[in-house]
């Protein structure tokens, strides 16, 4: 079992993307002792997974590399990965945690030389690509992953692949005998950095998600156009391969929609503006984005990169919430039926691939968070009231862009560092 030590002036932190990777950072900068609590394999959250960031349309790898390189320099924070928490007991500035995590079946011997992956030959779908495409059972999950250490998946484990997997390791880095395990840890405050999840597409039925193939997520399309995604970077229809250059970006889809969403999910607009600029990088003059808006929210500083994007000539934008999508059968092209609001015409364009600006849910929503925290209508995190000892940070509290997910984070182990001093003092 893992050893971690713990105390009531510890801070959890439960997630590690952006948000809770701040968090825990800048409490550990301060002196904190730190524990960070991720349910996947790695670190970085879906932020690590975007191709591009807007405004400045730069890769997100760099932020992760400074944050990485930040945590592997501060010995404070003890990193779970594979980690859920369960159960929380106690109050404020004495809480006891119980923390449950799935075995890697991978050590820290792992040097991440891959000779496993070679080694087996089953395949699953691949979570960093949304599904999109499928890799060998024995992963590391992405280039910069951190930790840097393969995984196996379970379904392999009492099959002979796993045993070739750990005949492959020169390094007896596979341990096919790891187990669930339970800790239970004390801790003085509870950061609550779990973030978001891309709406349920398939809902959202006039649009034809999973009946269609050519109607993907936002968030595959940054699978998509990134190279190191199922095409390599390609943005290439899912029915045919072939190149899609005239592509629909349909905003609002799920959000601020009483039957969905109601809330405004606030990054879809920026995402899909930034969108149409990853098919002019693909094809120049010759792409072709229309992008299916309400009204298009760019605050501050990002109303530049929209006037920007309306001066693009390869980008035109229809004032039309999208009634329904249909499908030639014989092209499989996705055909949009609506009306344009500002001509009133009513129209049925025809285009290579559809994206659909999907909407935001806090990942908390619908699920039991052991830990005394209100959350709103949505199902986000509202902020704490004075004396309390659990906080929100980052896309757990709203549909946040990355600056104001680390701003808020920032908060939240700011408050949270509160908490511990005062058990710090009251001990003494
Ligand atoms: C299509 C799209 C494009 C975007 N593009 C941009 C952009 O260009 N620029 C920008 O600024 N923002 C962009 N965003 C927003 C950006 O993704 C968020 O700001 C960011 O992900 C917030 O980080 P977070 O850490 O709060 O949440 P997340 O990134 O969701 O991280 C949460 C972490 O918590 C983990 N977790 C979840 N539940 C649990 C649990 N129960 N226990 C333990 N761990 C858990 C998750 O595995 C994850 O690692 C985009 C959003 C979308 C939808």
């Amino acid at each position: 079992m893992a050893t971690v030590v713990a105390t009531n002036q510890t801070i959890l932190v439960v997630g590690g993307g952006v948000s809770g990777m701040t968090a825990a950072l800048e409490a550990a900068e301060c002196g904190k002792q730190v524990v960070l609590v991720e349910n996947t394999a790695t670190l970085g959250g879906r932020t690590a997974n975007l191709y591009r960031y807007f405004p400045k349309l730069c890769h997100p790898t760099c932020g992760l590399e400074i944050n990485l390189r930040r945590l592997k320099g501060n010995r404070n924070v003890r990193v779970l990965t594979l980690a859920e928490v369960t159960a929380v007991a106690g109050t404020r500035g004495d809480f006891t945690v119980t923390v449950r995590r799935s075995p890697r079946y991978v050590n820290e011997n792992c040097t991440a030389c891959g000779a496993c992956a070679e080694a087996v030959s089953a395949e699953v779908p691949n979570p960093w690509n949304y599904g999109l495409d499928k890799l060998k059972a024995a992963y590391l999950p992405h280039a910069m992953a951190y930790p840097q250490r393969y995984v196996l998946d379970p379904s392999i484990i009492g099959t002979p692949d796993a045993e070739k997997a750990k005949a492959a390791c020169k390094y007896g880095a596979i341990d096919l005998d790891m187990k669930e395990e339970t800790l239970e840890l004390k801790v003085g405050a509870i950061v609550w950095a779990t973030g978001w999840r891309p709406y349920d597409a398939a809902r959202i039925q006039p649009y034809g998600y999973g009946r269609f193939p050519n109607v993907i997520t936002s968030v595959e399309f940054e699978r998509l156009a990134d190279p190191h995604g199922p095409t390599g970077g390609k943005i290439l229809r899912p029915s045919d391969g072939k190149e899609a250059r005239s592509i629909a970006f349909i905003q609002c889809a799920g959000s601020r929609d009483e039957n969905h969403l109601r809330h405004c999910s606030r990054i879809c607009c920026m995402a899909s503006l930034k969108q149409t600029q990853y098919v002019r990088e693909a094809f120049g003059e010759e792409a072709q984005s229309t992008v299916y808006y309400i009204d298009i929210r760019a605050i501050d500083r990002f109303e530049d990169f929209y006037a920007r994007v309306q001066r693009d000539p390869t980008v035109k934008f229809v004032k039309s919430k999208v009634a329904r999508i249909a499908e030639d059968q014989t092209t499989r092209d996705p055909i949009l039926h609506g009306v344009d609001t500002e001509g009133y015409h009513r129209y049925a364009n025809r285009h290579d691939l559809v994206v659909l600006a999907i909407g935001m849910e806090p990942s908390v929503k619908g699920v039991d968070i052991p830990a005394e925290v209100v959350a709103d209508s949505s199902g986000f995190i509202e902020a704490a009231a004075d004396g309390a000892a659990v906080f929100g940070a980052g896309c757990a509290t709203n549909a946040l862009d990355v600056n104001r997910s680390v701003q808020n984070a920032t908060a939240a182990a700011l408050r949270a560092i509160q908490v511990v001093n005062r058990a710090a003092r009251a001990e003494s």
